[in-house]
């Protein structure tokens, strides 16, 4: 602490925390500062003498939250909820009051082990099979930042089963050598600049991350509109058997459960088929969105658990989304956490412990990309023993009830129409004429786009808008994520007046126009 850092700044901090959610519905969801606000404000350097933490406090009140766009604001319905609790923000202050980068097991033997115990807590809550428990003592779960960072993490276990699976049969001799270059190059080397990584057009931007990370290519299979955008196999296969005719080699598939754009599910099974004739593919199913929705067990077969369950090898869902955890928590599993420690351990001397050597403890560094970690177990903790499972499942099922009613509402509204299914709590919907109901969809796109252009100059509402691409068509939509934590059904019919009323304006402009 600071020389004037005292116990009752900690105090003040936390009734201010109170106050603003207290608050919350009376500000703008959205920020209207300008770019370079806070850059022309601050000093250039740091103060030279310490000052005051009343005024650090109050110029976070001034300064800082003018530029913040509140997430947790009922009316906040863009991306996808990044939800806080007060049992999550708690969590982290009691992770942060013991701070420690819990590399080893030794460093503190408590956040290694509560992780361990929430991911098997959380993978029975959700349904997962038991091969994803770490308790099994072959799988395992791990809390990552975010699903970006799960994805890289199944990608680099799955490039280095893949490797292990090509070289197994060569002799030392071969495996050093080269094949046919005057260069000699490792024989890894030669391998992975053949890798590919597969996901959809639909795939979050993850994939093609991996793959750039890892220097491979990615490839977007193209999805169908009458497919509701969901990745199929044979679409998968053709592209698949393309790169094999060309010498190279599939060794990783993500599949989504929960697309971005619409929420869309990709079709597990028939993915999951054709990956066996491909023994060096590995398959990450990312819903980083709507897996924590495996929750409900009626939702279960829609979101295909039992998929995921037979033919996925690793498996990634947010807490810091809909799972009322706050960032960062994204919850990742693998059956085989060989296919982890192949990757990421390496071991040097100042790292090795007698309970590590003993092998009866987990080191989660052996897991993952970096070294040191947060202690994010705890916020999960807090939030599931405060809400416990029903208390959860109530959650989701307010927002996705939300959702069923907002849906009925625009399916009863003359100016817009529903583009895919009602996905959990997101409706992906748009503007249509209704006085020329057969508009193509590039004229609708173009009002779309209007539409999009005013809601987004509104400060009382966010949202966000997509482009569904397909081999049929590409359609400009608004989406409407639901579940927010503080989200009433009140809110959500606001938020539909607000975007019924700009949609009215469009039209009028639009037949102004051509008249
Ligand atoms: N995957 C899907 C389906 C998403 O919708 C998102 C974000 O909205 C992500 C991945 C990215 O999540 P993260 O920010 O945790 O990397």
């Amino acid at each position: 602490c600071g020389p004037d850092c005292s116990s009752s700044a900690g105090y003040a901090a936390i009734n201010s925390i109170c106050d603003y959610y207290q608050s919350i519905q009376d500000r703008p969801v959205k920020s209207d500062v300008k770019p370079g606000y806070l850059l022309e404000t601050l000093p250039d350097a740091a103060p030279t003498d310490g000052e005051p933490f009343e005024k650090i406090a109050a110029d976070f009140q001034s300064l800082i939250m003018p530029g913040i766009t509140h997430w947790q604001h009922p009316k906040f319905m863009a991306y996808f909820p990044a939800i806080s609790t007060y049992e999550s923000m708690l969590g982290e202050l009691y992770s942060s009051s013991v701070s420690n980068p819990g590399f080893n097991w030794i460093c503190s033997p408590a956040c290694t082990e509560l992780e361990q115990v929430m991911m098997d807590w959380m993978a029975k809550m959700l349904g997962l099979s038991d091969e994803y428990l770490t308790i099994s003592g072959v799988g395992g779960g791990i809390i990552l930042g975010s699903a970006s960072e799960s994805a890289l993490t199944a990608a680099m276990a799955a490039r280095e089963r893949a490797l292990h699976r090509l070289t197994r049969s060569l002799s030392p001799a071969d495996a050093a050598q080269t094949s046919g270059s005057s260069t000699p190059i490792p024989i890894r080397e030669q391998y992975t600049q053949k890798m590919v990584i597969y996901g959809s057009t639909q795939t979050h931007s993850l994939g093609a991350k991996a793959a750039l990370l890892l220097g491979m290519q990615f490839r977007a299979v193209p999805v169908s509109r009458s497919d509701d955008y969901s990745l199929r196999g044979h679409a998968l296969r053709e592209v698949m058997e393309r790169d094999v005719k060309e010498g190279l080699i599939p060794f990783f598939v993500i599949a989504t459960v929960g697309t971005t754009s619409s929420g869309a599910v990709d079709n597990i099974a028939e993915i999951g088929k054709v990956l066996k004739a491909y023994p060096t593919a590995f398959l990450h199913v990312d819903a980083a969105w709507a897996g924590v929705a495996y929750a409900l067990p009626d939702h279960r077969k829609a979101l295909r658990l039992d998929d995921v369950n037979q033919f996925a090898d690793s498996f990634c869902t947010n807490a810091h989304k809909w799972g009322l955890t706050g960032f960062d928590c994204s919850l990742f599993w693998i059956k085989d956490r060989g296919n982890l420690t192949e990757a990421f351990d390496v071991t040097p001397a100042f790292l090795r412990s007698k309970e590590s050597d003993a092998g009866s403890v987990i080191d989660y560094r052996n897991w993952q990309i970096a070294l040191g970690r947060r202690f994010r177990s705890i916020k999960l903790w807090f939030v599931l023993r405060s809400f416990g499972v029903t208390g959860f499942q109530q959650h989701l099922a307010e927002g996705i009830e939300h959702c069923q009613q907002l849906a009925s509402i625009v399916n009863a509204s003359a100016n817009f129409e529903i583009v895919t299914p009602p996905s959990l709590a997101l409706l992906v919907v748009r503007l249509r004429d209704p006085l020329a109901p057969n508009s193509p969809d590039e004229v609708l796109n173009r009002l779309n786009q209007a539409l999009y252009a005013r809601l987004d100059a509104r400060h009382d509402v966010m949202l966000t808008q997509t482009v569904l691409k397909s081999v049929e068509s590409e359609v400009h939509c608004l989406r409407i994520a639901m579940g927010g934590v503080n989200t009433t059904m009140k809110d959500v019919q606001e938020v539909w007046e607000v975007i019924e009323s700009e949609g009215r304006q469009v039209l009028e402009e639009y037949r102004s126009q051509r008249e």
